[in-house]
Order: C-alpha cells, then structure tokens, then sequence
C-alpha cells in the first residue's frame, strides 16, 4: 500500500508539470483550430444555392448556441443535474434562406427539412 501510494504521489509529481507546461502549446492550437474552422465555414458554399455563408452568418450561429447553451446548462445545473450537450449551430443561407444544422465537434453540415411538421 505504501508503495502504491508513493508511485501515485511521483505520477502526480511528473503529471501536473507536464500539464503546466503543455498550456502554452494547448491555447493556441484551440485558437488556431477555431478560426480555421469559422473560416472553412463561412467559405462553405450553401448546398442549396452555392452562396457562401459567409463570416456574418457563421458568428450569428456561433453567438446564438453559446447563449442557448449556456442558458441550458445552467438551467440543468441549477436542478442538480449534469450537462451533458452536443452543441448545434443553426446556420441560415444569407441568399436562399435555406437553414442547416452544423456540428462544430464533427464539422457536420446538415440540412433541416422545415417542411417537415413533427
Ligand atoms: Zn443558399
């Protein structure tokens, strides 16, 4: 048991240094990798009518999720549970209109069919 103890104490000598130290590279490269991805999007042609949708649009999309998402978390928080959320970008075509869903996790672009009555 002691020995356990003193490989678990030495992992955690070696681990949160090592943690420390990679914060530097972590940040920007979640950095980059966002403005990658909201380039890529806004330069996605719509698949309806070919327009992008342009850096307005995907900033909407982006700005809207975070708001409803912090809005539900904190909602499911406030009753003692835990959150557990795919976030979904609704993205509307600035030229036909048409509306898709994105997955920033995935980079998943999805049409919704608003004809559709659930
Ligand atoms: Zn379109």
């Amino acid at each position: 048991m002691v020995m356990r103890n003193g490989l678990l104490t030495l992992g955690l000598i070696v681990a949160i240094p090592l943690l420390i130290l990679c914060i530097p590279i972590i940040i920007p490269y979640v950095a980059i990798s966002q403005r990658l991805q909201r380039r890529r999007l806004a330069r996605t042609p719509c698949p309806e009518c070919g327009t992008p949708f342009g850096y307005a649009e995907v900033d909407r999309a982006r700005d809207a999720c975070q708001e409803s998402t912090r809005k539900i978390v904190a909602d499911i928080m406030a009753r003692g549970g835990r959150p557990r959320i795919v976030a979904m970008w609704h993205l509307r075509c600035p030229a036909c209109d048409a509306q898709f869903t994105f997955a920033p996790s995935t980079n998943n672009l999805n049409p919704i069919d608003t004809e559709t009555v659930i």
